[in-house]
Order: C-alpha cells, then structure tokens, then sequence
C-alpha cells in the first residue's frame, strides 16, 4: 500500500512554527516514497477554533510551497461518522455512559490527592447494572462516553524516530472520556477518538507529529485495535527548542510562520531552515535545498530524538543565501510589497526598470529583505539625513570644493552613466589635485548622507537617474 500521510492542525492559533515543522517532515517523507500529503483541519474546539487561524494555517502552508494532494478535510463535518463510531464501541460493549458527576469526580481527585496517588478516574461506571443505569438517568443526570483500558495492558510501538516505546495502561489516567456528554444521546467526540476515526477513514499509513503526542499515542493504539484496524506507524518528531533548551513558545516572540513572513524571511529559505530543525542530509555539510531535494535524501533514520534548538544565526545565513541567489526580477516581486509597506512611494522615476537597477545594488547585502527598507532610504526620500560622520566628510578640508567641481561637470551632463561618472571623478581630481578617495567620500556623503553602503558609482546612477543626485549636491555646497 502507498504511503499517506497527513498534517493535522488545530485553527485555535495562527500556523505555529512547530506545526509547520512537523507539515515539513511529513511532506518530505511523502514525497520520499511518492506518497500522499493529506490537511485536515481539527476543528472540534468550537470554542477556540476561529475561521481566521485557518486562513493564516492554509495561507502559511501554501506560501512555505507545502502542497496537499487531499483535503483540507474538516472535522466539524465529519461529525456523524465519530458519533457513529462511538456507537459501534458502545454496542460492542468496549465503551460506556459514565454518569459521574463533576463534583464526584472532583472528591476522587481530592481524596488521591491526599494519597499521594496520580489522578486518575477509577472505573467505577464500568460495569453498572441496567437499574442503576435507569436510577441515574431518572436523576437527570447527562453521560459522558468512556473507552475501557486495561490497566494491565502494556501498549508498545516501534517509533520510527525513538524506537521501542512502551506505555503501562494503567498510567493512562483510567477509562478515557472519547465523548462529551450531551442532553440527548452522544455528546462532542474527543480529541483522541476523532484523530482515531479519520485516521483509520483516511488510510493513514504514517502517523507523524511532534513528541508532545507520545502519551495520546497509547491511547490511540488501543482506540485501532478496538476499532478493528491496523495500527499505522509512528514518528515522533523532537520539539523546537529556545536558547535556554525549554519549548519554543509565545514568550520567545516570533513562532507564527506569518510572523517569519513579516519579520523578511523568504518561504524557501524559512522552509529550508525548517528541515534542518531535527534532521540532516546524508552529507550534513549540505544545508541548502529545495523540498524538491530534502525529499530525495528524506528519512526517519536521521531525524534526532534531542529537541532541536532553533538558531537565528543559521535562519538568517540560510535566508540571506536564498536571496542572494534569486533572480533579480524574482526578489524585485518580493520587495515591492516591503517597501510598499514602509510606506516608500514607487512613483517618480521609480518604476520596474528603476527598482530592478535599485535591487541588482543591494541584494548582496541584504539577510532579510526587510533590511531592504533602511537600506534604500535614501532612494525614497527627497532630502538626505546627515550621519555624523557624513557631516564630517562634508567638513573636510577641500571636501566643498570637490562638490562644486562635480555639480559644474554634470550640468554638461545630461544622462550619467558609469564611465561619464568615472571620468568626472577623475576630472575633478586633477584639476583640483586631490586624492581621488576625497572625492568618492565626500561624493557619497552629499548624496547618501553617510560614509557606507553600496557601490557609489551604482547609488549615483539611480540617484541621477530620478534629478536627486543635483538637488543634494546642491544642498550641501
Ligand atoms: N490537532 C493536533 C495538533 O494540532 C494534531 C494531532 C495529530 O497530529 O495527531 O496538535
């Protein structure tokens, strides 16, 4: 049977850094074995679940280049096959209506509490008798749907990442709740029966996710067998650590991919650094590829059971090397909206052909391409900002003069380009006996405001190309 895999987000948050991971390796391994990549949004939690997390989880999914063959599927529409389902284990006698009140359950955490004992639910409607059944129905009281486990049951599995895990059933909290209770018959389904259901409906062959599941794993194992089905296999991948080692969360700032997107990172440079969170390619000097060729070298054998700890150093480089290497039209398409954002207007002479010149100047430089926005500054605005020492050039011995001589050349000359830049530079040394770095300084100082940043002759030709090169020689002199 071909391999089909799934990635299962819950909309109650945007795309989550970890999540994405987790779409990541199952992607990969997919393609590896030209499989099928299956969504499925696990949209049970009315109260938490928001259409909006699941915009920002398709779109996320979508801009990383995580195409699925299938789906997305919603668990909010698929609700008459989990009640069905529940009902199949209720006739079969494998689960059962627990009418234990809140208050009841309440005492029995309390009194093993004081025991000492981990909390768990002790069975006690298991096997009630059809007149207590009826006594507490004729009290009103609503039911809960609990699966039998038993406890001395030891629940093993061959995880493709970890390898032999075991699991007691008797540390699995007594006979779980798979549904909800409800005034009239089988109440919201829960979280580990559902993921049950559509995995066995949807043939799930590899069931991969982060190692926070491990415990609902068991669960789920005996949920198949009940169920009649086979038993998928298992990879739990290893969580995203912070510097400290704990579990990325809210607190370390960014962890949403639509955050990534805002802070300037590419799609292929995030999804890239994203496959190196807990696995490494046979040659683990190779960091850069596409998904296209993580998936050729893609397997289980070298995902790390250690967390995996994220480094802003290696996102940037491993960004900055996708833009460096990207055509020039392709990273123009990507920094219109950056700058569109920074508020910069692209009109005046700032036009397709203007910006690629503008784009061509800065993309060695850039990690993100939001570094794109005070980087060109200067290019957007009418007046220059002088940096302290831009305002020193411009005090220097014979720095005016300089200038002076320059703007007398350009007014002979209508168009610039780079040879006629050169040779005015050149002119102007001689006629003025300077040193030839006096004039590019004090040349980039008038028209950048500052002594760094990219090629001058370049930086010229657009300044001049838009009438502000004349406007800020002026300026200054
Ligand atoms: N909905 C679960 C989550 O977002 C995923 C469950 C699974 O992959 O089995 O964590």
């Amino acid at each position: 049977m071909s391999v089909r895999v799934r990635i299962a987000p819950s909309p109650t948050g945007n795309l989550h850094i970890g999540t994405a991971r987790t779409a990541v390796f199952n992607y990969l391994f997919a393609r590896h074995l030209d499989g099928k990549f299956i969504l499925r949004i696990e949209d049970t939690d009315l109260e938490r679940s928001r259409p909006e997390y699941t915009d920002n989880i398709l779109n996320g999914l979508g801009w990383l280049g995580l195409n699925w063959d299938e789906g997305p599927f919603y668990q909010s529409q698929r609700m008459h096959l989990y009640q069905a389902a529940v009902q199949k284990l209720l006739d079969q006698g494998l689960a059962y209506r627990c009418y234990t009140t809140a208050e009841e359950l309440d005492a029995l955490r309390e009194a093993q509490k004081a025991r000492n004992e981990a909390p768990r639910y002790d069975n006690r409607h298991r096997n009630l008798t059809p007149e207590q059944i009826a006594a507490f129905e004729s009290e009103g009281r609503s039911s809960v749907i609990r699966f039998q486990i038993d406890d001395d049951r030891e629940i093993v599995w061959n995880d493709l990442v970890r390898g032999r895990m075991s699991w007691r059933g008797s540390d699995l909290g007594g006979d779980m709740v798979i549904a909800r209770a409800s005034a009239d018959g089988i109440g919201q389904p829960l979280y580990n029966f559902v993921v049950v259901v559509d995995d066995i409906d949807m043939q799930i062959t590899h069931v991969i996710r982060g190692e926070d599941h491990i415990a609902n794993t068991a669960k789920q194992i005996l949920l198949y067998e009940a169920m009649g089905a086979k038993t998928p296999e298992f990879a739990h991948t290893p969580l995203i650590l912070n510097q400290e080692g704990r579990k990325l969360s809210k607190r370390d700032g960014v962890t949403s991919i639509s955050d990534f997107q805002k802070m300037g990172f590419t799609a292929e440079g995030l999804v890239n650094y994203m496959t190196l969170l807990g696995w490494s390619a046979p040659d683990s000097t190779q960091e850069i590829f596409t998904l296209t060729e993580a998936a050729k070298e893609f397997s289980f054998e070298r995902v790390n059971k250690a967390g995996a700890k994220f480094d802003w150093d290696k996102l940037d480089w491993i960004n900055s090397q996708y833009i460096h290497n990207m055509p020039v039209d392709q990273l123009t398409d990507l920094l219109i909206p950056v700058w569109e954002e920074a508020g910069y207007s692209l009109t005046n002479g700032r036009e397709r052909a203007w910006l690629e010149q503008l784009v061509s100047l800065i993309a060695a430089s850039l990690t993100r391409l939001v570094d794109a926005v005070p980087m060109t500054r200067v290019f957007f605005t009418d007046g220059v900002e002088l940096s302290e020492e831009g305002s020193q050039q411009l005090q220097q011995e014979g720095a005016k003069a300089v200038l002076q001589g320059i703007i007398a050349t350009l007014e002979n000359e209508p168009q610039l380009s780079a040879d006629s830049a050169q040779a005015m530079i050149k002119q102007v040394v001689k006629e003025q006996k300077v040193k030839k770095g006096l004039v590019m300084r004090s040349l980039r100082a008038a028209l950048t405001g500052d002594v760094h940043g990219p090629d001058l002759i370049q930086s010229w030709l657009l300044l001049n190309q838009i009438g502000l090169d004349k406007q800020r020689l002026n300026q200054v002199t």
